[in-house]
């Protein structure tokens, strides 16, 4: 798979094999563990309102979801939205080699604390195989690479010992990496842009932008990590170099917006927003069946 601005000289300078595709949810391979592990509200998209450990009310014995087609149509987005970034798979077939928690209920509220933990550990590969690839970062690479690596050996734990793991200070460790990386890439693209007459204002200070129409924005090279963009007017807008982690993307109007070069944009993010045809994305992420043609 090729990347905007993808190094390929460097590339003898990885030695991980994980990519973009590994770290894709595979529910066939796994036991329904983020509809049961997880903590969630009918007010977020879900169901209905459930305990961490119960098992959501439209999962199946086979552990399928028996409204699976039919998510969007009952509005449940916080099922649309989530991805495990192929934890689930890893915790049912590697860690727990194929057992499940239904012929192992002594063991299944362990599994559940392991699935949240390599969740964690997954979505942390997701950004540093992105941030890998990024031509702006060649100083920064064997850092990223080491770190790659390090995070990668972590999936292969036993459950016992992923339970013990610091996983906070691991992930402070990668997102100090993640933040060098978004500077890096961020200062190629508000380099050399020239302010159009359409994009004369500059975003303001703060996280939320509920509902805003952020069209008369350049937003090349913006931070909006962590950003609250739910309902934002982002439609024709040209997000390159735009960092996008954790920006809350719910039923932001994506139509004819140039995703390409943007970072760290997850699958769960797109699912979650509105977009059409012209929507250009990274080569990494597959376009929604449900966005208008
Ligand atoms: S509705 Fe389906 S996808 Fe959503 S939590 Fe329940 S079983 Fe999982």
């Amino acid at each position: 798979m090729n990347y905007p601005f993808e190094n390929k000289k460097d590339q003898k300078l990885s030695f991980s094999n994980i990519s973009h595709s590994n770290l894709r949810a595979d529910c066939d391979n796994c036991f329904g563990f983020c509809c049961v592990a997880l903590y969630f509200s009918a007010s977020e998209g879900f169901p209905a309102n459930k305990d961490a450990g119960t098992p959501c009310i439209n999962l199946q014995s086979d552990f399928r979801c028996k409204v699976h087609k039919d998510l969007r149509k009952l509005g449940l987005k916080g099922c649309i939205a989530y991805d495990c970034f192929g934890a689930g798979q890893k915790v049912a077939q590697v860690t727990y080699n194929g057992h499940d928690w239904r012929e192992d209920p002594e063991t299944a509220q362990q599994m559940y604390e392991v699935f949240l933990i390599m969740h964690q550990i997954h979505e942390m590969l997701w950004y540093l195989t992105e941030a890998l690839r990024l031509e702006p970062v060649r100083n920064i690479q064997d850092n990223l690479n080491s770190m790659l690596i390090e995070t990668e050996k972590l999936t292969l734990l036993s459950a016992d010992s992923l339970l013990e793991l610091d996983i906070t200070s691991h992930r402070f460790k990668v997102n100090a990496l993640l933040k060098q990386t978004s500077e890096l890439v961020r200062n190629k693209f508000h380099g050399g842009q020239k302010t159009s007459s359409k994009h004369q204002k500059t975003l303001s200070r703060g996280r939320d932008f509920i509902g805003k129409d952020l069209t008369k924005i350049n937003l090349r090279g913006e931070n909006l990590s962590g950003t609250y963009l739910i309902a934002a007017n982002l439609r024709g807008m040209d997000l390159s170099g735009t960092d996008l982690i954790g920006a809350d993307l719910r039923d932001s109007d994506l139509r004819g917006a140039n995703l390409t070069n943007s970072i760290f944009l997850t699958q769960g993010q797109i699912n979650a927003a509105k977009g059409d045809s012209e929507t250009k994305l990274p080569m990494s992420l597959s376009r929604p069946s449900h966005w208008s043609k």
